[in-house]
Parts: C-alpha cells; structure tokens; sequence
C-alpha cells in the first residue's frame, strides 16, 4: 500500500476547519491579526476553548472579544509550559521538525491559554515564564496563532535556567 492509499496517514497538512456557530469569530480575528476569545458578559469571564456555555457561571450568552494587548499594541503571552518535538508525528511535518510547541498563558484573561508554536526558538531550553508575542501566520484560506520570544524580556515567575555563582 502506497503512503496516500493509507487513509489514516496524511499527505498534506490538515486545514483549520471554522465552526460557524463555534469558532468562526477566532479564526476570522487571526486572518485581521487580531486575537478574539470568548467572554461572558454576566461573570466577565474569558474563556477557550470556545463553547456554549460559560465555564464560570453557566451563562449561554457568550460573546466574543479581543484579547487585551500590551502597551506596544501588540498581544502578549507567557510561557506555561512547552515542549521540542523531534520525531514527525505525521509525513507532512518531516521538513518542519524539530519545531516546538508551547502551552501560552495570555496575561489579563484570568489565566486562559492557548497553544502554538514558537517560531525561530532558541535551541535550549526555554524558561517557564517568558515573555512571547503573538505572530500571525498567514496561509492561503487561513491563519495561524504563533508565538515568538521577547528578546531581553526576563523570565516572569520562574527559576532561572541559567548557573549562577555562589
Ligand atoms: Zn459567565
């Protein structure tokens, strides 16, 4: 059996799919480089994964608003956790590993996170805590949430990686 006989291996990479009545208003915001999530009016709760009903109150009328951004109007993030990935779980991620995928918290939501990539990581390892950037990445019909490091931004609440003298 041929590679793309095997329906169960993927020969290209798989395509976001917007749900109209679910996530639609998130994958519009990336294409405008804009970073939208649910909130609920009632409790003013943010929320994602996008749902019907509100995680904190039980609301169904949830509403769908920008992430605050920072002071150079750009959306931020931190480091949660992340991890390198080494081995192409599938044949269309052959030219793209290793890569790193990293668990983002975004500040000033009541701690939602999102995941994504790093784009250009360092090669060690990267502090829990960092300061990121969201990057958006357009593709033909679609666009990505990605992240990148701030340079010189220090680690927020974490231990440092690197040694020091005693
Ligand atoms: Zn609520």
């Amino acid at each position: 059996m041929s590679q793309s006989d095997n329906p169960y291996v993927l020969v290209e990479r798989v395509r976001p799919v917007p749900l109209e009545d679910l996530d639609a208003l998130f994958w519009k915001g990336l294409t405008e480089e804009r970073l939208v999530i649910q909130r609920c009016p009632a409790c003013a709760a943010f929320q994602w994964g996008p749902e019907c009903v509100c995680y904190r109150c039980g609301s169904f009328d949830l509403r769908w608003t920008e992430v605050p951004r920072g002071a150079d109007g750009r959306h931020r993030g931190v480091v949660y956790s992340w991890e390198r990935v080494w081995h192409p779980v599938d044949p269309s991620l052959v030219e793209s590993v290793p890569y790193v995928v990293v668990l983002v918290e975004l500040p000033d939501t009541g701690g939602v996170r999102v995941l994504g990539n790093i784009v250009e990581p360092p090669d060690g390892p990267i502090p829990i805590g960092a300061e990121l950037m969201a990057v958006f990445e357009h593709h033909d019909t679609y666009s990505l949430l990605q992240w990148r490091l701030r340079t010189g931004a220090a680690p927020i609440g974490c231990r440092s990686t690197t040694a020091h003298r005693s």
